[in-house]
Formats: C-alpha cells, structure tokens, sequence
C-alpha cells in the first residue's frame, strides 16, 4: 500500500515543515449531549462538502451511516465525542495533500487534545488511517489493524496514555459495504471497553529458551497427563517454516501458556544437535499420534501435510481446525488467524511480528499463534454448541471428518507419465514455433538475414558483444554466459550440426532462432504486448483495476479475449491460440515430486458456495488439478497393477434447481432429469429448431420472431420424452451450441445476464478447449428465454430466494450448512441488492453439489471394509482426487468387482433438497488413465 507522500517525506525529515495556510471553515469537534456510562470519542479524518457547509463532523453521507450503525448499537450519537484529526476540509477531500506538521493539522490536533483532555474518554475510536496514524504515530494497515485494543504511547498523539480501538471510516463502507460486518463487531468491542478507561488485554505466557530435557520432557508430560487423568487434554500446535524447512513450532496447553520449540537456529542452521533433533521429533510425534489428546489447529492441512510428507509424524484426534469453524459461521469473511482473533478475542494485531529481525520475536509471534488458536477454538465452539447452531456444529463436524481423506490425497499424489508429457509438449512446441513466426512476419518482427549473419548476431548476443571476439564456435562460450543464453547457443548449434539453419529455413526452425534471439513479439510480455496493441495497432484500450482500485491499461489475455470479441480479428486469435500453446506446455512441464508423482493442495472449505478450491503443492509440485483438461488427463495414470476411476456426478447442481422448481409447482425440469435428459441439450435441439423455423418463415413477414420462439417452445412441450430423446441425438456433443446453452443454463440460473454470458463462453471455451467461441450477446439472449419458457418454475424459484434472503439474511442447504449473507441485503427501490440476490441463487445449488461429492469422499474413506491392514497404503480403494462434482481414485485390478459395488454404494446418497428426498445419478468409469475414463478405451463403467 502506497503511503501518503507527505507523511513519507515526514518520516525521512525531507521535507520543510511549513504547509499551506488554512482556508474553509473551521469544523469545531462536537461534544456529547448526553451522557452514559460508555464514554467514547469517535475519530474521523477531516471534514468534508457537508460538514465544511454545516460546521459539525460527520453531518454527509458518512455521518448518517454512522449514526444508523451506532443507534442499531444502542448507542445514540448524541453520546459520543464526534471529532477530526483535522478540522478543516482539504482539497479534494484528501488529507494527504497536507504535511502532517503543517498548520491546518497540527492547529487541529492542538484542538482535538485539548477537547480530548476536556471530555476524558474511556475509549477513543479512531475512524480510517489517519487517525490511527494520529494514535500511533506510524503508518499502519487498517486492514490489518482494525479490531485492536492499545494504549497510545506517542508523544505527539493527542490521546497519548488513552486506550484507543481502531475501525474502518464509515467511507470505506460506502464503497466496500461487505466491512460493514466488521466495522460492528469492532464497534461492539468499543461500547464494552467504554465504561471504564483502562486496558487488560489477555495474559499470556510464552517460554522460550528451554532445554531439550525441558522441551521433551514437556512434551511427554501432556501424552502422561492424558494417560492418567482421563479427563481432557488439549493441545493447540503451530509451525513455521516449510515443507522441507520447518524453523520452529510451538505447543500451547491453553490460551494462555505455550512453549516453544526452535528446529533452526534464526532460519537456517539447526538449532540442536543430530541426536537432540531427533529427539524432539520422537516426543513430537508420540505426542502428536495419541488420540488422547486432543488437537487443535488453524489450517491444519498445512501443518499435517508438511509433518506427513517430510517427517512421518501424523497427527490424530484434531478436534478443531480454526479456519473451519470460523468459516462455518462466517463464511463470507476472510479466514486468517489474525482476522479470527479481532472477531473472537481481545489480541492485539501481531501478525507482523512474523517477520521481525530479532529471532525472539519470531519466537514469540509461534507462541501466540498456537495460544491464539486455542481462544479462537473456544469461542467458536461455545457459539457452536448453542443449540440454534447445532446444524451448522454438526456440518463443520462433517468437514473436520473430510481432513484425513484430503491429506491423504494431498499426499497420496497421482502417478504422472513425465515421458509422454515432454514428448507431448516437442510436439507443442513446434506447432508453437511455426505460429509465432507467422505473428512476427505480421508484427514486422521476423529474421530477415541469412545463416552467417544469424550466427553473428548470435554469438554477439550471447555474449553480450564484448566477449564476442573471442567465441570462434558455440562450443566456445564462455563460462560466464547467462544459463538463457548458454542454453540458446547449445540449440543453435544442434540447429546448425543438424543442418536446420542451412539453405532455406523451415517456418518452425525461423520460430525458434526468434525465440532463442529474443526477436519476436513476445505475447507474455505485458509491455510489448500494450506497444504492439495499442500504439501499433491502434486498438481500442483496454484497462482493468490494479490492487489500489486504479484503472490501467491491460494486455492481459481478458483484454485480447474482449479486442478479439470487439474485431473479430485473425490476428488476435493468433495471440490467444499462442498464448494457450504456451499454457499447455508450461502445464506439461509442470515438476512432479521425485517419484514422478504429481500432487496438489486443497482448501477446505474453499469458496463461499463451500467447494473445495485446490492449488500447487506444499513441496512445489503440480497445480490446480481441478482445471486438467480432458485432452491431458492422459498424462494421469494408475499405478502398475490398479485401475483408475472417476465418478461424475450427472447434472449435479440443476438438480437443485429442478427440485425448486418442482415444490413450486413446475416439474419439466425433474421430469427430463430423471427420464435422463440434459436440459442443455433439450435446450440446444429448441434452438436448432427456431433457427430452423425463421429460416423457413425468412420472407414472412407477419411472423415475429418472438411468435416463432412461443411456437417452438410449446411444440417441444407437447412432445413425449422418448420423442424428445431421439431429437436430441441430433446435437453434436462437442459443438459449440451444446457447450453455449450449458453456459446459458447456468448463467441463467444464477441470474447473469446475456453479455456476461457471452463474454463467459468466450473465456470458459478458451480455458477449457484454448478455442475462443465467439456466441453473439442475442444469441445467448435467446437460449435464455427458450430456457425460461420451457422451465417457467426457474424464475419462480428466484424469487422464493430473493424473499427467504431478505427476510432471513440465510439460507440452509441440504448438508445443514447454513450461510449467513453479509453483503447489502436491501437496495433502493428493490426488494433485494442484486448482487446479493445472484450469490444467493448459486449457493444452494454449488452447495449441494458439493456436499454430494463429499459424501462419497467420506463415505469411502469411513467404511471400515475398505481398510486393509495389509495392503501397503492401507485402502483397498484409494481416493486421489477431488474435482467439484467428480472424485477420482484408484483401486486393485483383482478387486475389480468388489471396488464397483462399494463405490455404486458409495455414491448412493439421499439429499433432502426443497423438502423431496433426491438422489443426484451418477456415471462413473474405469481404465489404465484417467483420459481413458472419457473413451471407449475405458476398461468399464461404474
Ligand atoms: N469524514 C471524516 O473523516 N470526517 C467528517 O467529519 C466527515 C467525513
């Protein structure tokens, strides 16, 4: 985050001292005309338009959000001490243009301690980063901030000695309305803390420096206590470090008291001797087996993976994963440590402390994580255990219980053919090669000499000229040479050895001497991209939103997809079919482990719609496994021995939807789903046959074109389902219409409207087929109506969401799993925000969707017929995989028949969706790869 120049220039003592002289009015700090026992001053910046007309603080927009927010915490306004940092409005509403030592902030903050003196609150709530600049002295991050409870201690602070709390400005909430949730849990925490003036923040005990007797022995005292005492034990545990690195860990007994355990000495060197070392791993991990005690942790996935992975150590009985239970209750909300303890605690931020340079504060930040984690443990799971909240308790039970299968998968990983792969991505490559030199004839960038030339140029550019006298053959190179340029020379004269770059180049051997050359219109390159696009081709700009809000101009491949929309331009399809070759083949040679296995991390839960989201893995290896296109799954295989299988859930999240629509009164959508009908391809054959129909009544022309939409749409309600099923055979599986109204369907559902639809199609297709198909808006426009004409119940189901949120501001889904929505519920002059409306919509289904997939998961991994203690990994069916409504898994070949039943089983699981039982079908399917799953070269289905 950018600081305020003038505040900068303060700290490094550049700049002069003087500023501008006052003009406006003065905006004088108001006193309370009431008085209460909470004794609060609320702070703000300075004042602005309204206030500077007015003559009192917070009397515009920001003011009047205040004052809802306060008196909907009983808390009138006329109570408080409502002030500035400064009391003159500044330019352009923004303080920064002021030196902090100039008069109209400094005569202001001589007010302001005089009038703070004056009133003498218990609590000052300082508004925004200004006034916690003004408490603190230093720039902070509110976002990090917020929340905290400290005393001042700045001299120049006009609340010096004076416990303060600082929050979001009421205009932040204006622009970014989710804060609004936070802003009155840290108001919530003001009113508490403003009946008496002092601070008694939590006592914590940290013990650093101990022995290895003292460390093991503590160690061994907590497995002996849940021995003997038979009552509980816990244990909350945290590391640092890395998966191949760990720095430190720390054990806390409760909230209050926690030791900790250095691995290095600082961050490198280790801290113990070899035996001392090992010790501590075998307390750790005896520790850490016994059921008996009870862990707890944030994100254990994390630290469980890198225990696992590098040291064998597993750890058993985790009663509370943090993150979890936070995003039970608030899943809207981020979900670090840090944002959990200003929810659930009275800590103080000390998340930086991660960083600092003295080693006993890095030790002390481990402790107060673990202990931490156990006051946030604590609070959750006594909200939790109300019982109004005893389904959501149950649903985060459910996910605690998904932790072992995920890092088992997590670690488990997939065998990769790394062969194949590199022969796939030569093959790429070439075709990759042949493409851009094409683009740099069209950008006037290609290579126009001839062999001695190109060997000239070569070598001085390798060499970096000067070097360039000495190097008579690429042998020659020096040591020195960049590894770029070292590797470009080693290729050139294979090339040359070869015989490639004699006589007339070939288009692929002119490709790759630009690339090796550094001559070619590099698409990945953000700057040459935006000369190439903007000043050169003269297209229209494109911007997008950087990390501060700001608009800058973009070349990003969401720009090229928008410009190729807009121009329908060869060109620019060239550009994005480049850059998806240059995507496929970094995904190719994506690094597996050191046993060529390719594995990932997951989130749990990931999104707001409860999905698991998954990334690279903790060692490094692999990516998001869940976007592998079907055209590499090939790469994936079972281990010698073992089919591989997926199971697919069919229609997953329009089952939700169609059962909706069934309660309120519109079955076609269940009907077709159980006969076994796609509605997006009863949809696409509708569409086939209106483009049919106009076509016929082209010359017509007292037929409208909606009047031919309503003629199609009941003729195709008047057929049977077996008619309906042989006239979907007609729609090609693989074109663009099925992909578009499966787009639309979705989109539909969630309220999207036709150019996001679009404009989706686009991006979704060249993700996933790296072809952009282009679905004019009207297009997509008239596959939505086809499909609210044909399924009337879909917006009859909207509307029942749109009432249930904005009169319960929840939803339940069939897990139990109950959202809270935090976003603005309410929007002038309709019933509900929109955006509010459209998450709403997604969640059940998503939801749902997922929570059936899980089960499967669970159901696997819980069936004690699938343990086998002598099989070498334990499972006679192993899960691999976790792909949204999809799970992959392997089993032995020899357990073929056996596997297929428990899975079949497995996967047969009743949902109560809209009050009728549902049973989401699936397909699944086994063979050698997981490409295979898709073919008919599969070995057999599920
Ligand atoms: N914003 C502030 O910070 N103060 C005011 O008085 C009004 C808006």
């Amino acid at each position: 985050m950018n600081l305020p120049p003038s505040i900068i220039q303060c700290f490094t003592g550049q700049l002069p001292h003087t500023g501008p002289k006052i003009s406006g009015n003065l905006v004088p700090n108001q006193f309370p005309t009431i008085s209460l026992p909470q004794r609060i001053a609320i702070i703000g910046e300075a004042p602005g338009a309204t206030e500077d007309q007015d003559g009192i603080p917070f009397s515009g927009q920001s003011g009047k959000l205040l004052n809802l927010i306060l008196s909907a915490h009983g808390l009138p306004r006329e109570s408080c001490f409502v002030g500035n940092v400064c009391n003159f409005r500044p330019p352009n509403n923004d303080l920064s243009v002021w030196d902090w030592n100039s008069p109209p902030i400094q005569e202001s903050l001589d007010r302001l301690t005089r009038d703070i003196t004056n009133y003498n609150p218990n609590l000052v709530l300082l508004l925004g980063r200004y006034a916690l600049y003004a408490a603190t002295g230093e720039y902070r991050s509110i976002e990090s901030w917020r929340g905290s409870l400290f005393i001042s201690n700045w001299t120049g602070s006009p609340f010096i000695g004076r416990k303060c709390l600082a929050t979001y400005h009421p205009a932040n909430l204006l622009r970014q309305y989710d804060n609004t949730v936070l802003f009155r849990f840290d108001l919530s925490k003001a009113i508490d803390e403003s009946t008496f003036p002092t601070l008694d923040l939590p006592k914590r005990r940290s013990h650093l420096g101990l022995s290895i007797d003292q460390i093991v022995g503590a160690m061994e005292y907590i497995v002996e206590c849940a021995a003997r005492t038979g009552s509980v034990v816990r244990l909350s545990f945290d590391l640092e470090g890395w998966f191949n690195r760990i720095t430190r860990f720390s054990l806390a007994i409760n909230k209050e008291e926690s030791i900790i355990v250095p691995i290095t000495r600082g961050e490198h060197d280790s801290h113990w001797s070899p035996r001392d070392e090992g010790r501590i791993w075998c307390a750790l991990h005896k520790l850490l087996a016994d059921p008996r005690v009870r862990k707890v942790l944030q994100n254990s996935l994390y630290d469980r993976f890198v225990l696992a992975f590098q040291h064998h150590i597993l750890i058993s009985n985790v009663e509370w994963d943090t993150m979890l239970g936070h995003w039970e209750l608030y899943a809207e909300l981020r979900k670090n440590l840090g944002l959990q303890a200003s929810i659930y605690t009275r800590q103080p931020y000390w998340k930086e402390d991660r960083e600092n340079d003295s080693l006993e504060i890095r030790e002390l930040y481990c402790c107060m994580d673990s202990m931490v984690t156990d006051e946030c443990r604590e609070v959750q799971q006594s909200i939790l255990l109300e019982p109004e909240h005893v389904s959501s308790y149950n649903h985060f039970q459910f996910n605690m219980r998904l932790l072992n299968p995920l890092l088992w998968m997590e670690l488990r990983g997939i065998r990769f053919n790394v062969t194949a792969a590199k022969k796939h991505a030569d093959g790429l490559r070439r075709i990759l090669w042949r493409r851009k030199h094409a683009l740099n004839v069209i950008a006037g960038r290609d290579f126009k000499g001839n062999e001695k030339q190109l060997l000239s140029l070569a070598i001085n550019r390798l060499c970096k000229k000067k070097l360039a006298p000495f190097v008579v053959s690429f042998g020659q190179l020096p040591d020195t040479c960049l590894k770029d340029a070292y590797d470009g020379a080693v290729r050139l004269a294979y090339l040359s050895s070869n015989g490639r770059l004699s006589g007339r180049m070939s288009d692929e051997t002119l490709g790759e001497i630009e690339s090796i050359l550094d001559l070619e219109l590099n698409v990945k390159s953000p700057d040459q991209m935006r000369q190439w696009l903007y000043v050169d081709k003269k297209h229209r700009r494109q911007y997008k939103k950087n990390k501060d809000g700001e608009q800058v101009l973009t070349a990003d491949v969401g720009a090229l997809l928008t410009l190729y929309l807009d121009t329908n331009d060869a060109v620019m399809k060239q550009v994005l079919e480049i850059r998806a070759l240059l995507y496929k083949i970094n995904t190719l040679e994506t690094e597996t482990d050191a046993d060529q296995r390719m594995r990932c991390s997951y989130t749990l839960p990931g999104t707001d719609t409860a999905r698991i989201t998954c990334a690279i893995s903790h060692t490094g290896s692999g990516y998001n496994l869940q976007t592998v296109t079907k055209k590499l799954r090939y790469l994936f295989q079972a281990d010698p021995g073992h089919y591989l299988f997926q199971i697919d859930l069919a229609g997953a999240d329009g089952w939700t939807v169609a059962a909706h629509c069934k309660r309120l009164g519109d079955s076609t959508m269940w009907d077709d789903y159980k006969f076994g009908l796609k509605p997006a391809k009863i949809l696409a054959r509708i569409y086939m046959e209106v483009q049919k129909e106009l076509l016929e009544n082209l010359a017509v022309t007292t037929i409208s074109k909606k009047e031919i939409f309503q003629r199609v749409a009941v003729k195709f309600n008047s057929y049977t389902r077996d008619e309906l099923k042989t006239l979907c055979k007609e729609v090609d599986q693989d074109g663009w219409l099925y992909f578009a109204c499966k787009r639309v369907q979705h989109g539909t559902n969630y309220l999207m409207g036709a150019t996001t639809m679009s404009e989706q199609i686009v991006k979704d297709s060249y993700k996933y087929l790296h072809d952009p198909i282009r679905v004019p808006v009207e297009t997509c426009e008239a596959i939505k109506q086809l499909y609210l004409m044909r399924y009337p119940g879909v917006a009859r189901w909207q509307e029942w969401v749109g009432r249930r949120v904005a009169e319960h501001k929840s939803m339940v889904a069939a897990s139990g799993r109950v959202r809270q929505f935090f976003g603005r519920i309410y929007e002038k002059g309709k019933q509900l925000n929109h955006d509010t409306w459209k998450a709403a919509c997604s969640n059940e289904p998503q939801d749902n969707t997922t929570y059936a997939i899980n089960l499967v998961l669970y159901n696997l991994w819980h069936d004690p017929e699938n343990r086998e203690e002598s099989l070498p990994f334990g499972l006679r069916v192993q899960p691999l995989h976790q792909v949204h409504d999809a799970l992959i898994g392997q089993f032995r070949i020899e357990d073929t028949e056996w596997a297929v039943n428990k899975i079949r089983q497995w996967a047969k699981n009743i949902l109560i969706i809209a009050g009728v039982p549902v049973e989401i079908p699936f397909e699944g399917a086994y063979g050698v790869s997981w490409g295979q799953l898709g073919d008919k070269t599969r070995k057999g289905v599920i």
